[in-house]
């Protein structure tokens, strides 16, 4: 193994320690605890692991949390209804509406009608048109945490050549534009692109969120490159990446592991989202 491991678990814990003491400094000013809510529809078992483990993380950085577990045949006006309350919940700082929703539910009506203010996931079309023109907004927590990664990894990131492979809302499109906001050469990689290896090699940072174990191998990669592997595939109980990691460590300067590397900088960028929508909710 040449590459360095990027040690995403460590970090979030620095990050999640500072959060926590950020928090009580709110208390103090604010009299109350950052609140976020987090809503899950059905019994998708992921999302009941997400959940609960970003449940467990507020406690622990001292916000409050309020969970709201529905049935999955929930209709799409009854979450409706529970987002406008939260919306209008003062003790509520964040909402969290956990995807995926169930078939019945249109999750880009239920996610467009959360305040953007509350918005700590980032996927509103105001906050996704806020990072798109560079203005400032929430951001979505993965791609956040990720960016947080490689500018401790690399410093200034400007004129680096960065490739992406995945073009979702919730990861590749925001990753794209948080390098393009940090004057990397952004190259957004998808599952029609022709000769994805030849694109690979440009990178010297990659980012794989495409959700195929393995589809990244170690001799497509660009010697020294910067490698953050998003891709969460479940395999055999296992948890794999979208790089095949033991030929990339050969290749890459520094890689991510899976788990262990993005995973748990997600949840703290949900918590610091958390915090800053609190802050400017409270004027603070
Ligand atoms: P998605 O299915 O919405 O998007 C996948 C993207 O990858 C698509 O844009 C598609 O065009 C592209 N793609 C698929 N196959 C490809 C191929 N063979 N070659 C090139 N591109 C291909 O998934 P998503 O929600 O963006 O998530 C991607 C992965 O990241 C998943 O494994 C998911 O579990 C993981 N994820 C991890 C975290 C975390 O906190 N670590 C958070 C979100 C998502």
């Amino acid at each position: 193994m040449v590459a360095a491991l990027i040690d995403g678990k460590g970090f979030a814990e620095r990050v999640r320690a500072r959060i926590a003491g950020e928090v009580a400094a709110f208390v103090a000013s604010a009299g109350r605890a950052p609140g976020l809510a987090v809503v899950l529809v059905g019994e998708d078992s992921a999302s009941q692991i997400y959940v609960r483990a970003k449940g467990k993380a507020v406690l622990a950085a001292g916000m409050a949390s309020f969970e709201h577990r529905l049935a999955a045949a929930t209709s799409e006006g009854e979450l409706l209804d529970l987002v406008a309350r939260l919306n209008g919940d003062k003790r509520v700082d964040g909402i969290l509406v956990q995807l995926p929703l169930p078939p019945q539910i249109d999750a880009g009506k239920v996610v467009a009608a959360i305040d953007p203010a509350k918005d700590v996931d980032g996927f509103t079309p105001q906050n996704a048109g806020r990072l798109a023109i560079g203005e400032e907004g929430l951001v979505p927590c993965t791609p956040l945490g990720c960016l947080l990664l490689l500018k401790d990894r690399l410093g200034d990131l400007s004129g680096l050549e960065a490739v992406v492979v995945g073009r979702s809302n919730i990861v590749g499109k925001p990753m794209a534009q948080l390098l393009l906001r940090e004057n990397c050469t952004v190259t957004i990689a998808h599952s029609r692109t022709r000769d994805l290896p030849g694109i690979v090699r440009r990178a010297d940072i990659l980012v794989a969120a495409a959700g195929r174990a393995g589809l990244i191998r170690g001799d497509w990669l660009k010697p020294g490159a910067t490698v953050i592997d998003v891709g969460m595939n479940r395999e055999e109980g296992k948890l794999r990446g979208d790089v095949d990691f033991a030929g990339a460590s050969e290749v890459a300067g520094a890689i991510t592991p899976v788990p262990g590397g993005v995973g748990p900088m997600t949840i703290a960028m949900l918590l610091a989202n958390t915090l800053a929508a609190a802050r400017a909710r409270a004027g603070l």
